[in-house]
């Protein structure tokens, strides 16, 4: 698409090169879960890409480009789709970190974010927000639409934490030498997550570093457009991660893809080098050990019919597909299922289900239905926030099917 784009942002080229190689074909539409859903073109990548174009031209203004750039789920499914190779995510990022400069927000959704970025990179506080959160469900019919769907996604209760020692020593012969992330919300919402991902890791023969001082990656914060912020927080990593692991772990799709775009997040600050070899090192849990190759499991007594639910910062933003579900293949007495529609996402999509309640509640909806129809007996997914978001619609079913991460459902089956 040809273009008249004018900014002096940094990342303004790359901006532009997204809207510049849009050739408007329309293949990314039937990927895309807003278009699915709602019908519209300004609701779908291409769409997007037209109103985002238009409002850097300073020919459309902004407020009126909002709703539909709001409700895009940033879950990176028009990217694989685009024969082009858009990178529809140097837009999206870039311009919502523009946009949320000037951006007036009304009083309680400014209200929402400010409580959002102050609580969930900071597992203390957030830990606190959510047993205080807790007591706050009783008013949930009188509270304002968005802080009672941000307290009905908080669990009943909290479970305790799960502290690590800085070093788990790799067992047997030592294959690798790598420092795993705890993420912010999973080390309050399931820090036994982390906890299976450190033994699991130590099992096969990997040392495993796991520094103290480390902090959020700042995806969450760069999710709602809080670039600095984001920069700021990731900054604690790059002093506490050891240079000489051979891989920085984590075991939550948004922080990963969040910390493979640090090039872009740190594109002329001074630290973009240090930014740029964190980042090249940064690999999900499932992709390290495909690599290294899992030692023998005992597996499962009986045959156990498993759903993998692709997270979509790992399946479309990672490209990591083939080698969770190579992990959990090789797991003896487990078979493996595929859904329909299973690179849709499911609505999670960091704090998406508290912006857009609604269509994140149909996507679950449309998710479990896809699940259900197979009759599996367990779905293992690679992301907190899928994990908590179908657990939530599983529930709301009447539904016991579990749903767990993939480091649990590995520690299972080769126990120590
Ligand atoms: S598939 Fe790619 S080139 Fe075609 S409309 Fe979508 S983003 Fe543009
Ligand atoms: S990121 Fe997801 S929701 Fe947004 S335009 Fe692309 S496919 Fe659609």
């Amino acid at each position: 698409m040809r273009h008249q784009i004018v900014s002096d942002d940094l990342r303004a080229p790359e901006m532009a090169e997204a809207v510049e190689k849009c050739v408007h074909c329309g293949f990314c539409l039937a990927a895309c879960p807003t278009y699915n859903l709602l019908g519209e073109e300004m609701d779908s990548p291409r769409g997007r890409i037209y109103l985002m174009k238009n409002v850097l031209e300073e020919n459309l203004p902004a407020v009126e480009a909002q709703p539909y750039i709001d409700r895009c789920l940033g879950c990176m499914a028009c990217v694989p789709a685009c024969p082009s190779g858009v990178e529809y995510g140097d837009l999206l990022v870039g311009y919502r970190a523009l946009q949320e400069k000037e951006r007036q927000r009304p009083p309680l959704d400014a209200l929402t974010r400010k409580l959002i970025c102050e609580t969930l990179p900071y597992p203390r506080r957030f830990r606190l927000a959510a047993l205080t959160g807790k007591l706050g469900q009783a008013l949930l019919p009188a509270l304002p639409d968005a802080f009672a769907t941000m307290l009905s996604l908080l669990p009943d209760s909290l479970p305790p934490a799960r502290p690590l020692p800085p070093v788990l020593p790799a067992q047997g012969e030592r294959r690798g030498k790598v420092a795993l992330l705890l993420g912010c919300a999973q080390q309050v919402l399931a820090p036994e997550i982390s906890q299976a991902a450190a033994q699991v890791l130590a099992r096969n023969g990997v040392e495993v570093h796991i520094p103290r001082e480390q902090g959020c990656c700042g995806s969450i914060l760069l999710h709602v457009g809080e670039e600095k912020r984001a920069r700021d927080i990731a900054r604690r990593n790059f002093d506490c991660i050891p240079e000489d692991v051979d891989a920085i772990i984590t075991t939550a799709a948004g922080c990963g893809s969040g910390m493979k775009d640090y090039e872009l997040l740190f594109k002329g600050q001074t630290d973009a080098a240090r930014a740029a070899a964190f980042s090249k090192k940064v690999m999900d849990f499932s992709a390290y050990l495909a690599g290294i190759g899992l030692r023998a499991m005992t597996g499962f007594p009986g045959e156990r019919r498993v759903v993998y639910q692709d997270a979509c910062h790992l399946l479309h933003a990672q490209g990591c597909a083939s080698e969770p579900r190579a992990l959990l293949a090789g797991i003896p007495n487990l078979r493996m299922l595929e859904i329909a529609d299973a690179g849709m996402c499911c609505g999670s999509a960091g704090t998406y289900n508290i912006d857009q309640p609604e269509i994140a509640a149909e996507l679950a909806r449309r998710k479990v239905k896809s699940i259900l129809a197979v009759e599996p007996d367990l779905v293992v997914s690679g992301n907190i926030g899928c994990i908590t978001q179908l657990r939530g619609e599983l529930a709301r079913q009447n539904q016991t099917l579990p749903i767990r991460h993939i480091a649990e459902v590995l520690r299972e089956a080769a126990p120590n």
